[in-house]
């Protein structure tokens, strides 16, 4: 079984990304798996802190082993989005492949002084795993946001990424290039899409030569990815995305059933509803469309 870095450092040799997606219940750890499976293609499961909590740290670093094991299949687990040391610690214990170190509100120096201290102890409790650090700001919330973000916000320079990636030894880097967390409604009624920075890409890539994670997928004009992978993004976030399509097809499930009250009769329109997104965005990452 190969480990992340080695399934990130093939995708990156054949011009493809590894898919990442962000679960809160069974239902889309299941969609997500069984897309992934069908597509033969390597897949990573995220979960923020807020995820976390509901579904339990140890509980999900169990539930996505145990399918990698009894498949054979290349599925990771990211701890995403940690904003402290000790949550970091957690993670690592109960046995996830990576971590997003995120202290990006923090100024850069701090940033980097606080990363670079928690590369060290988490390699300590496991050397295979990857650590990303994030600079930028790329917005919070995968969520459906009423207003854009400010657009003025800075994009992270191929320098700062550099001296970054230098000084801390985090594996992967999190830059800000166009990208944002959520959606706005009209993303989501498919009437608009996020454009990136995609010579800003390139550039960073060129002068950090680090793995690349491009947060905030969702929502994302197709061409764009494509350009982006091709660029040097070698894992692209999908999470607001299959958060709409859960609750569409759950009250699609509740809907066509008014009176059943048996979950798995229910559920099953919600897992169908996430598994045609996850399909829909690892074809294009993967080149397999
Ligand atoms: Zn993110």
């Amino acid at each position: 079984m190969p480990d992340l870095r080695t399934s990130l450092e093939h995708a990156q040799k054949n011009g493809v990304a590894v898919g990442h997606f962000n679960v809160a219940d069974l239902v889309m750890l299941k969609a997500v798996f069984a897309s992934a499976q069908e597509l033969q293609a390597p897949v990573i499961i995220g979960v923020s802190e807020g995820e976390r909590k509901f579904l339990g740290v140890r509980q999900i670093g169990v539930l996505v082993r145990s399918l990698r094991e009894e498949f054979a299949f290349p599925i990771f687990l990211n701890a995403d989005h940690t904003h402290s040391l000790a949550s970091a610690i957690e993670a690592a214990n109960a046995g996830f492949d990576a971590i997003v170190f995120d202290l990006s509100a923090l100024p850069i120096e701090e940033n980097a002084c606080q990363t670079k201290a928690a590369v060290q102890k988490l390699k300590a409790i496991n050397p295979v795993i990857l650590i990303e650090g994030e600079i930028g700001d790329i917005g919070t919330g995968s969520q459906i946001h009423d207003v854009a973000p400010n657009a003025s916000k800075a994009l992270t320079s191929p320098q700062e990424a550099k001296r970054y990636v230098d000084d801390t030894g985090v594996d992967i880097l999190a830059p800000a290039v166009g990208n944002m967390h959520g959606m706005l409604q009209s993303m989501v009624q498919g009437k608009t899409r996020k454009h990136l920075d995609l010579a800003r890409i390139a550039e960073i890539k060129s002068a950090t030569g680090a793995l690349l994670t491009l947060h905030g997928g969702s929502g994302t004009n197709d061409e764009d990815l494509r350009r982006a992978i091709a660029a040097g993004i070698n894992i692209v976030h999908i999470n607001t995305e299959i958060r709409v399509a859960w609750r569409h097809g759950l009250e699609e499930g509740l809907a066509k059933q008014p009176h059943e009250v048996v979950p798995y009769k229910i559920l099953p329109a919600a897992v169908e509803a996430v598994k045609q997104v996850a399909t829909s965005r690892l074809k294009l990452f993967n080149h397999l469309n």
